[in-house]
């Protein structure tokens, strides 16, 4: 991988970046986030698992404010997040996505979709994004791929694509919402081995997956939930090894 700085923040810089208090949400008669109470430190890679249906991907969607929520607070680096405006544009860079559905702009190339925000939200002249753009394609390993259209690349280059476009924006914090969930079976490990070099450069991120290896090996702490509440916290080695909830035994017990 081609030397590009992706981490925002000075990498000496310590404490506390993601601040999650009380956080509560529902839907209709759905109690779908409870009193959700999560730190996460700068650097710190956190992989957030459950059933399907837990609350994870409302989660990580309030933590970017794609959704509101109806108490408690949530802090990015000190900052509440803003409710809209400019503010939230800047936010929603703050804190990069990456969702399951690789959420491309179709009709733009590659290189245009990785340096759009850049001028936009982070007003960079063109030359200086293109450029960030380029060595980000390079990173992640589809610098070749700059001039042609989403559509003309594979699901794993595609995802890819949309790391280097979030990373572009130097983001504070990654999310990634089931990143590999809708890649064939072969172009899983290459993204993977992107997020992988990503958290060992020192990137906060928070990763929801269902793919262990990739917990075990990249996570400093895995997350549990099981309907809207966290459950449990521990380290990998704990939480595989000696799960403490009969919710995490269940849950582990089907899936390993
Ligand atoms: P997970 O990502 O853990 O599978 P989600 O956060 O997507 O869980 O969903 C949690 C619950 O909230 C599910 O029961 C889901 O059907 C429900 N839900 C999610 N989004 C909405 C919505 N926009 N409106 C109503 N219910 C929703
Ligand atoms: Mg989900």
């Amino acid at each position: 991988m081609t030397e590009v700085s992706v981490a925002k923040e000075d990498a000496a810089a310590t404490g506390d970046l993601v601040v999650l208090k009380s956080v509560n949400k529902h839907f209709g008669a759905l109690h779908v986030l409870q009193d959700i109470d999560l730190t996460i430190a700068r650097g710190e890679v956190v992989v957030v698992i459950g059933p399907s249906g837990s609350g994870k991907s409302t989660l990580c969607r309030a933590i970017n404010r794609l959704e509101t929520i109806e108490g408690g607070s949530i802090t990015i680096d000190g900052k509440p997040l803003p409710h809209e405006g400019k503010e939230l544009a800047r936010l929603r860079a703050d804190v990069g996505m990456v969702f399951q559905s690789f959420n491309l702009f179709a009709h733009k190339t590659v290189l245009e979709n990785v340096t759009l925000g850049q001028v936009k939200v982070r007003k960079k002249d063109k030359k200086a994004a293109e450029e960030r753009a380029r060595a980000l394609l390079d990173r992640v390993g589809v610098g070749a791929q700059a001039d042609k259209y989403p559509a003309q690349l594979s699901g794993g280059q595609q995802q890819r694509v949309a790391i280097a476009r979030a990373l572009a924006m130097e983001p504070k914090v990654m999310l990634f919402d089931e990143p590999t969930s809708a890649l064939d079976p072969e172009m899983i490990n290459e993204v993977l081995e992107v997020m992988q070099q990503l958290a060992r450069d020192g990137m906060t991120m928070i990763v929801v997956t269902h793919e262990m290896g990739f917990a075990r090996s990249a996570a400093n702490r895995v997350v549990f939930m099981a309907d809207g509440r966290i459950v449990e916290e521990a380290t990998p080695d704990q939480f595989f090894s000696n799960p403490r909830s009969d919710r995490a035994k269940d849950f582990l017990s089907k899936i390993l």
